[in-house]
């Protein structure tokens, strides 16, 4: 292992595997969002030139790793499945210092991570099929080989599951990675590449560069010897990623925002629909691309509803995510804030009604930090700007339907298309909301959020670039060409 990621609180870049300083010589600071007195650490403000180094490590580790047996890349996968569970708790820590979630979802993501790592590392085993041929004497089959080098660029919010189940598939591939954390999370990213040390990856297989994503992510897109972009994030800059990997006929996958709808009939359970509302909405502090956003309640249930899911916000405990007591952590940084209390703003604007919520936390030990209130609109329709843009905040907005039929329209009536809910007991309306709501991932009786490791995951419309699914073993395609192979043998 390369001696330090770190000197007093100094992390560094990880370049064919060494820790080193940006050639710019700037670094950032990261705080925890909730006590800003609490400095993460300082990281390093890379540059264009940082990326190109990456870059050129990465391609020069390639022919090797894209060599090694699969298996044997996959004994590497499974070290750092064990390496991240072993240091669980401590990464644990890390991710609610500088995230701000809650300790209980930071296990739960650390954990998700290292399956990650395992059910990939297993995969190794896995590659192509044969195919009967029409000519007797004739071997068809398929095989996958690594596409090369890999950029892979990730948001904050999920800031060691997502590289985690980008880098994982690509590895076990044979590819070498580019990794950019965002800036708000990159000392769990770090954590990351030092379980990948200590678990034997060679050098510059992968490498992570820090930084500002308006001043190096167009290198990356951009760079001749990166073959493919992994992108999750907001629409905005998936688009623009979009647009500039188009100049160099670069493989993309982006997966971004949502506008997720949860639907209750008037049959369903309520006390576990509010509890899977409640899930949704306020879990993460709402800050979850599969979040509840929008709870469609038919007319006949809207009044009980309202009052159970009140009742539910009101007790939510907020604060530092490292108290155990506390249920809700913080918005990630002062933008962000602004941001949820902004849509507030625009949601009373607009004529809905706060029915409970609304409010920034200020007293006592809530003045160091960014938070929040769980916050539940009612009175909402279907086309305000609250219930049509992403806020990413405890925010969730309660439409009104007449019933199924209209529920549905609802439901589609946004530009995103990631998860979406129905709570029901009735089978046939079940199976019709599946069929009929244009999500990549529809859920009866459950939160829209929450995925399983082993099942493809990815959104529609401008959730997605709809090209590849991520997660279970799926996910292998985006990572590889298929070739086809004619083998004659006399
Ligand atoms: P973001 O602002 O789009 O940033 C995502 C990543 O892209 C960050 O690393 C960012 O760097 C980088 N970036 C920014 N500008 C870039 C550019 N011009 N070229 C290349 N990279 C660039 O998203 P975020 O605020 O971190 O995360 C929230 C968004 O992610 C929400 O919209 C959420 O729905 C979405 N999300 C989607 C999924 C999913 O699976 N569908 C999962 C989680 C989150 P900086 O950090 O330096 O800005
Ligand atoms: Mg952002």
């Amino acid at each position: 292992m390369a001696e330090v990621a770190v000197t007093e609180k100094e992390y560094r870049n990880l370049i064919a595997g060494e820790w080193v300083a940006s050639l710019g010589g700037e670094t950032y600071e990261d705080r925890n969002p909730a006590d800003t007195e609490e400095l993460i650490g300082r990281f390093q403000s890379s540059t264009r030139e940082d990326i190109q180094q990456a870059v050129k490590a990465a391609r020069e580790a390639l022919p090797l790793w894209a060599e090694t047996p699969a298996p044997e890349r996959g004994r590497i996968l499974h070290r750092v499945a064990e390496a991240v569970e072993k240091q669980k708790e401590e990464l644990a820590t890390v991710l609610t210092r500088e995230e701000g979630k809650t300790l209980a979802e930071s296990r739960g993501e650390v954990q998700r991570a290292a399956d990650i790592f395992r059910f990939f590392a297993s995969l190794g085993y896995l590659n192509g099929e044969t195919i009967h041929s029409a000519d007797r004497d004739l071997l068809l089959f398929t095989f996958r080989e690594p596409l090369g080098v890999v950029a892979v660029i990730t948001p904050w919010n999920f800031p060691i599951a997502i590289p985690a189940w980008k880098i994982a598939p690509g590895l076990i591939s044979g590819n070498t990675i580019v990794f950019k954390p965002a800036q708000l999370t990159p000392l769990i990213g770090i954590r990351l590449m030092e379980a990948l040390e200590q678990s034997g990856i060679p050098k510059g297989v992968v490498n992570m560069v820090s930084g500002s994503g308006s001043v190096i992510g167009d290198e990356l897109v951009a760079n001749p010897d990166v073959d493919a972009i992994s992108f999750t994030g907001s629409y905005e800059v998936g688009r623009r990623i979009a647009q500039k990997a188009a100049e160099t006929l670069k493989r993309t996958q982006l997966e971004m925002g949502g506008k997720n709808p949860l639907v209750v009939l008037e049959d369903a359970d309520l006390d576990k629909a509010v509890d899977i509302t409640a899930r949704g909405a306020f879990g993460a502090t709402g800050q979850a691309c599969t979040a509840t956003s929008r709870a469609i309640i038919v007319h006949d249930i809207l009044e009980p509803f309202v009052e159970k899911l009140v009742e539910r916000a009101k007790g939510i405990r907020i604060g530092n995510g490292l108290d155990s007591e506390v249920q809700m952590g913080p918005a990630v940084n002062e933008e962000q804030l602004e941001k949820d209390l902004e849509y507030i703003q625009i949601g009373r604007d607009e004529g809905a009604e706060v029915a409970i919520g609304g409010q920034r936390l200020t007293d006592g030990h809530h003045a160091k930090g960014y938070f929040v209130e769980a916050t539940v609109f009612t009175d909402v329709r279907a086309e305000m700007r609250i219930a049509q843009e992403e806020i990413f905040g405890p925010i969730v907005g309660i439409i009104e339907a007449r019933d199924f039929d209209q529920a549905v329209e609802i439901a589609n009536q946004t530009v995103y298309g990631l998860t979406a809910c129905i709570c029901t007991r009735d089978l046939e309306r079940a199976h019709l909301f599946v069929r009929k709501t244009n999500a990549g991932v529809i859920k009866v009786n459950r939160p829209t959020v929450g995925l399983e490791l082993q099942a493809p995951f990815g959104g529609m419309k401008h959730s997605s670039s709809e090209t590849f699914k991520e997660q279970g073993k799926d996910a292998i395609q985006f990572y590889t060409r298929l070739k086809t192979a004619y083998l004659g043998y006399r």
